[in-house]
């Protein structure tokens, strides 16, 4: 059984033209929904394009009937490209598709999406044993993951599977970390600067304490925090009333990133209590509000679990020396793995994605196909 490397190229020469960029997914959503339909597909779309305001209904998960009794490998990617977009003109060169310098090339994710109609396609034609197949394409993860946040996952029996979303096919990420959002609200007590500056508490002085208090930046090979925001004041002539500040933390460690924050947020709290006065008789104090919120989950899977294992080894067999490895952004893969669903993410081919530059290396899209192809055709659980 051998993958039609022509035909999918031709294929994803059709679709890197179909404009969608996150957030206005509904013409890739339609072309997916046909491609899969043809295939033979059962297919869900969810309301998560309703929730964040795409022109695309929803995610699209679909299932596809295996030929052998197995839990079903999940193939995944995303129909959002991010811009420019509009009248894209792949244009064969050298080896690589690229483009005339005007747009992107939406290989990322576009050459995904086309092996993975290529893998069915090739599965459907010839009468071999092969598990199920499940599939996730999200909508707008360029645009901050906002499909997958919303995804809904009913018709997803799945457990496991890939993502086709990076560049290189000897990479396979498997960790990436936790990333949380912290807000603090400073209340002090206003005053007039120019009269009785002692009556009151500033705001920037107590957040200024309680910052030299703290550790930012690398705080361990794997952990990091980082305040973006500042925003606060009246006038020149009032003692700073109130302080918000916004930031963030990210850890690759369970653990690590609680402690992080806890650290941050007890700083405001210790610098608080050295501003308690007395004024007037009257004891006044700082108040700090904290709040946090999840951006994305930990996706940590194990580099020796028999997933991972079972791609290095198919990977192996196409002379392929695939490494796991560590990544410092969030993927839909996060958010997945907040779901229960495990999926590494393999590279495809692209480079220079996010510019005018990207371009997909034909060699590399070929054998892709070729390895998903086979890590499908030889799963079973
Ligand atoms: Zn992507």
């Amino acid at each position: 059984m051998k993958i039609n490397h022509q035909r999918m190229l031709k294929n994803f020469l059709e679709i890197t033209k179909i404009y969608a960029p996150s957030g206005d997914e509904k013409n890739m959503l339609d072309y997916a929904k046909k491609e899969l339909t043809k295939l033979g597909c059962k297919i869900y779309v969810d309301k998560a394009g309703k929730k964040f305001g795409s022109t695309a209904q929803g995610n699209l998960t679909a299932n596809f009937k295996g030929t052998i009794k197995s839990a079903p490998f999940i193939l995944g990617g995303h129909l959002d490209t991010v811009t420019p977009c509009k009248g894209v003109k792949p244009i064969i060169k050298g080896g690589k598709v690229v483009t005339d310098g005007k747009t992107i090339l939406g290989a990322d994710d576009r050459a995904g999406l086309a092996i993975i109609f290529e893998v069915l396609r090739t599965l459907k034609e010839n009468k071999a044993k092969y598990p199920p197949v499940d599939i996730i394409f999200t909508l707008c993860e360029e645009g901050g993951m906002y499909g997958s946040k919303y995804l809904d996952t009913k018709i997803i029996k799945g457990k496991e599977g890939i993502l086709l979303d990076s560049e290189s096919n000897e990479e396979l990420v498997v960790n990436a970390p936790k990333a949380v959002l912290f807000y603090v609200t400073i209340k002090g007590v206003a005053s007039h600067a120019g009269v009785a500056p002692e009556k009151g508490i500033s705001a920037i002085e107590v957040a200024a304490k309680a910052i030299s208090m703290m550790k930012l930046g690398r705080i361990d090979p794997m952990t990091i925090a980082n305040i973006g925001f500042v925003e606060g004041g009246q006038g020149t002539n009032v003692v700073m009333p109130e302080l918000t500040i916004r930031g963030e933390a990210r850890s690759r460690t369970k653990g690590h990133l609680e402690r992080e924050l806890k650290h941050i947020e007890d700083c405001f709290k210790k610098a608080a209590k050295m501003f308690v006065k007395k004024v007037d008789g009257k004891t006044i104090k700082p108040e700090i509000i904290w709040s946090t919120e999840l951006k994305y989950p930990l996706l940590n899977i194990e580099p020796k679990s028999p997933l991972i294992t079972h791609i290095k080894n198919c990977g192996k067999k196409l002379g392929l020396n695939i490494k796991t490895a560590t990544c410092g952004g969030g993927f839909d893969a996060n958010i997945l793995a907040g779901k229960g669903l495990s999926m590494p993410i393999i590279g495809i081919g692209y480079d220079n994605e996010h510019t005018t530059r990207e371009y997909l290396d034909i060699e590399t899209f070929f054998k892709t196909a070729d390895l998903v192809l086979d890590i499908v055709l030889n799963y079973k659980k």
